[in-house]
């Protein structure tokens, strides 16, 4: 079902949200870098640009507490976060590429273990999305059957159209209770004109392909020629809406403190180190070819999707030009059908 609200009926609806009490995260300019960060007011929000790291943060904090210790005498009391405490959230201006990522660790998190750290999280928030009407050279997203336009993930999905305002798409029960919510602000299409789609310049993967070939070349000449300047930095895991790897670790002292969930990268030399000193994965290469096997290959074998949504954002950010919609790319072009 689709709808319409203007630019300042849409303002309307989040500063009411945000008086009500609701949690608003959307893109906002954070000391100088632009992330998904909670409103005090909807003038904060910035729409036109893709922020520097993910939507995944919403729902997958940086770093959380999992529980607190104490130590008194020979007892040891630990105290729980309680994830019933989170906030209700409505998360804003979600580019295609972040919102298409959400579902996909809907599979991971609640796969074994049920992470209730995300999954409470999940259950509280409803998902604004909106279209993207720019690209750059490093989005990707319609090489990976995703689009500027794609709904996947949103609960509420907006279109910009020609006079500032938008069109919504309700996606989900969570979209439609946000719309009845403020059915006053809603009105009929009328005569819209929708603003035009961004258009990705790289061609469509063939991730059936690109799977087939992973599947046989776990060893092979392109991890070390293409991996070899990786620095392991793990940038590129922190940037991106789908990686989900975590540290958890205890900080403090003998009589108290914190164990904290972190997150971590497969690009770290210390990520495969074992307490024996032995590490599967010694050599840079072969942390690399981790991040492109698991991206395309063994999520798929688990969950039966792609662990990549074409953001991009690994692609601006790596400090020595590891590209990897390129190195998918050749990897589509060895492969044979
Ligand atoms: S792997 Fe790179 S392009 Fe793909 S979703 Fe992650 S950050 Fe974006
Ligand atoms: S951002 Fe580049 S250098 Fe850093 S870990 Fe990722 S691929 Fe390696």
């Amino acid at each position: 079902m689709q709808t319409y609200i203007s630019h300042h009926n849409f303002h309307t609806l989040l500063d009411t949200l945000i008086t009500g009490g609701i949690r608003v995260v959307a893109p906002r300019l954070t000391a100088g870098t632009l992330l998904y960060a909670p409103l005090g007011e909807s003038g904060d929000m910035v729409l036109d640009q893709l922020p520097r790291r993910s939507a995944k943060e919403a729902f997958f904090p940086v770093c959380e507490d999992i529980l607190s210790y104490e130590k008194g005498g020979q007892q040891v009391r630990l105290t729980d976060v309680e994830p019933a405490t989170f906030p209700v959230t409505v998360l804003v201006g979600v580019r295609p590429c972040d919102a298409a990522a959400i579902p996909v660790l809907d599979a991971v998190f609640s796969w074994d273990y049920k992470d209730e750290f995300f999954l409470e999280r999940r259950r509280k928030t409803t998902v604004i999305g909106i279209a993207c009407t720019t690209a750059d050279d490093a989005c990707f997203c319609t090489a990976v059957g995703l689009s500027p336009a794609e709904t996947k993930g949103s609960d509420l999905f907006l279109t910009p159209v020609a006079d500032g305002g938008y069109l919504c798409d309700i996606c989900s029960e969570k979209g439609e209770a946000l719309v009845a919510d403020g059915s006053s602000l809603f009105t009929e299409l009328g005569n819209v004109t929708p603003l035009p789609f961004a258009s990705p310049a790289v061609p469509a993967f063939d991730l059936k392909k690109v799977k087939g070939w992973l599947d046989g070349h776990f060893e092979d000449p392109l991890w070390d020629g293409t991996a070899l300047r990786c620095v392991g930095c793990g940038a590129c895991a922190f940037v991106c809406p789908a990686c989900h790897c975590f540290d958890i670790v205890d900080e403090g002292t003998e009589k108290s403190g914190k164990r904290r969930k972190s997150w971590d990268a497969c690009g770290f030399w210390k990520f495969t180190h074992h307490a024996s000193g032995h590490n599967p994965r010694d050599k840079q290469p072969k942390r690399y070819r981790n991040r492109i096997m698991h991206k395309f290959k063994y999520y798929d074998d688990k969950f039966g999707q792609t662990l990549c949504t074409g953001c991009g954002r690994c692609v601006r950010i790596c400090p020595v030009g590891i590209d990897i919609a390129a190195i998918v790319a050749e990897i589509d072009g060895m492969a044979v059908e």
